[in-house]
């Protein structure tokens, strides 16, 4: 795509926090991410990504239990970026793992709070990844939480910005 630009996705990060600040201390839920960590520049569409991670920060804090904690963390790959979600949550059975990119997909729960949603979240986010030419993956312990591995290429030293 020919929209993606130099970024810092740690800037984009913090920006996502502060909005959620709010929110998430009503749901009685810490966010964290650790401010010492890699500042690496990922090639990418500034508005989407922000969809993207806004998506998986907003699931994290409502398919968590309360006094749950959500965690962001940025790692620094050789050619790319790897920004997981994590939380300590209701999880996500196996069964239906495979399913929760699908459009519309959202998990029956009997038990426990109900949650709102659309189930368009994540199929969103899967193809802004896929656009960016990077991975979206979920594990998930039942009962234990989940976690959402985000890879975005890199940008090449050259593109950088100034
Ligand atoms: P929307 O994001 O469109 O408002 P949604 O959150 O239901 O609605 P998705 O974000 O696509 O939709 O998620 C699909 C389903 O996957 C959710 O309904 C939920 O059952 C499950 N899910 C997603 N993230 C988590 C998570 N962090 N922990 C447990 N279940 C999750
Ligand atoms: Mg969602």
């Amino acid at each position: 795509a020919d929209n993606l630009h130099p970024l810092s996705i740690k800037k984009l990060l913090e920006k996502l926090i502060d909005f959620f600040g709010p929110i998430i201390q009503k749901e009685n839920i810490s966010l964290k991410m650790d401010l010492t960590q890699d500042d690496p520049l990922v090639l990418g569409d500034k508005e989407a990504l922000e969809q993207v991670f806004s998506n998986l920060i907003s699931n994290a804090v409502k398919y968590n239990r309360p006094k749950g904690t959500a965690t962001i963390t940025i790692k620094d790959k050789d050619k790319s970026v790897v920004v997981e979600v994590q939380d300590t949550g209701i999880g996500i059975a196996p069964e239906h793992l495979s399913f929760i990119f699908d459009q519309f997909y959202r998990v029956n729960r009997k038990e426990g709070p109900k949650t709102k949603g659309t189930g368009l979240g994540l199929s969103i986010a899967k193809k802004i990844v896929e656009a960016h030419e990077g991975t979206i993956r979920a594990i998930s312990e039942p009962g234990k939480g989940s976690t959402f591995t985000v890879t975005l290429p890199k940008a090449e030293a050259e593109n950088d910005c100034p």
